[in-house]
């Protein structure tokens, strides 16, 4: 068999790469796209760098006034709209469509402004502010709303699924860096490659500007039908993220810039008195450490000139709100290769 006249790579098979690779698929129907990554969603063990499985995983916008925060609410209401026709095309997508509460003990100065029927997740979200009779004890602020949760090791493998019946390559592999992808794809009789698509979560810790975020979650036999989120006076979080298709729910969870600890630590589970009211009545599955792949600044979106017809796209950095960005995210990932590669071009 011959090789494919110059495929593209991605590298990196998390809820980032496996979006940008399904659109690549459409823009150039006739190329060979080629996934090469580290850890796949098989049914094995995944580490905790590989933070698509450790991921909640809910749709909590986050809006503010920064130009990141107004972007990346913008990403996060685009990609709703995706996710929306994947939960009522492809219930066994493992996407779902529930309500979602926020209780605030601190709220930023800008959530005064917010008004019940602003569009908060999107379009039709039923937005609403709740009244102070109906906050519970500390909470100065609380919302509802209709969002979405993913159960994400269900999801990851229905995106691979779908990428690998249309034609895709997926190759488990370690590379020592996204330019090694190249080298890599010619030995391995993938041909000539002109464009790396870098979704590899961290950039191989090549990059300053990136840092893990541990959180560790449990996730527990109970099936909540909403997804809760509380934020304490602390500063700490704490939520209750149901998983579809009776993945049990997810209840968390820490946010810890910088440490290392793949481990679970004794945690206090967080108590949600309409949900349990004890801890005896969680029935817990299992402890969760994964490193959300944080970046200052958020996502890097650029192209980089590698050589002679040569570059790398870059995708990487998406934080803690992958998910809740992905197609958005994939779609900007996707525009810049398209920049290179004209989706007529002869691929
Ligand atoms: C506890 C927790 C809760 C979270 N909750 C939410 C939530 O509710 N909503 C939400 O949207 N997000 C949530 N996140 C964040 C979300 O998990 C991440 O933003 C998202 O998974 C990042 O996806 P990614 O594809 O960019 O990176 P990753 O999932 O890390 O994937 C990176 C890919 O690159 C590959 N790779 C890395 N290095 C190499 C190498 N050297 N060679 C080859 N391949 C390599 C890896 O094997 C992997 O396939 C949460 C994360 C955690 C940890």
């Amino acid at each position: 068999m011959s090789p494919p006249n110059n495929s593209i790579i991605v590298i990196g098979c998390g809820v980032t790469g496996l979006s940008v690779a399904t659109l690549l698929q459409s823009e150039y129907p006739s190329a060979t796209i080629t996934i090469i990554a580290a850890e796949i969603p098989s049914g094995q063990s995944p580490s905790a760098d590989y933070a698509s499985m450790w991921a909640g995983a809910h749709y909590r916008p986050t809006p503010g006034s920064t130009s990141q925060l107004k972007q990346e609410f913008d990403m996060g209401v685009r990609t709703a709209e995706r996710m929306k026709r994947i939960a009522r095309d492809h219930p066994e997508s493992g996407v779902a469509f529930m309500t979602g509460v926020e209780y605030l003990e601190d709220p930023p100065a800008e959530f005064s402004s917010i008004k019940t029927g602003d569009v908060y997740a999107g379009p039709e979200d039923n937005f609403r502010v709740l009244d102070q009779t109906e906050l519970p004890n500390g909470v100065k602020w609380g919302c509802e709303y209709r969002c979405y949760c993913v159960n994400v090791s269900v999801y990851l493998k229905w995106l691979l699924g779908r990428f690998i019946s249309k034609g895709g390559r997926l190759i488990q592999h370690r590379l020592s860096s996204a330019q090694q992808a190249f080298d890599y794809a010619e030995e391995s009789g993938l041909g000539k490659v002109s464009t790396v698509v870098n979704c590899s979560g961290r950039n191989f810790d090549q990059d300053r500007k990136t840092k893990i975020i541990r959180g560790q979650t449990v996730l527990v036999k109970q099936q909540y039908h909403k997804t809760v989120t509380r934020q304490n006076g602390d500063g700490s979080w704490a939520f209750l993220i149901p998983r579809p298709q009776g993945g049990g729910t997810i209840v968390g969870g820490t946010k810890e810039i910088g440490d290392p600890e793949e481990r679970p630590r004794p945690e206090t589970l967080n108590l949600f008195p309409d949900f349990v009211d004890s801890v005896d009545k969680f029935d817990v599955l299992k402890d969760n450490v994964g490193r959300r792949p944080w970046r200052d600044g958020g996502y890097r979106f650029q192209t980089e000139s590698v050589g002679r017809d040569k570059r790398i796209v870059h995708g990487y950095g998406a934080g803690g709100r992958g998910y809740e960005m992905s197609w958005a995210a994939a779609e900007r990932i996707v525009a810049l290769v398209m920049e290179s590669v004209p989706a007529n071009s002869k691929l």
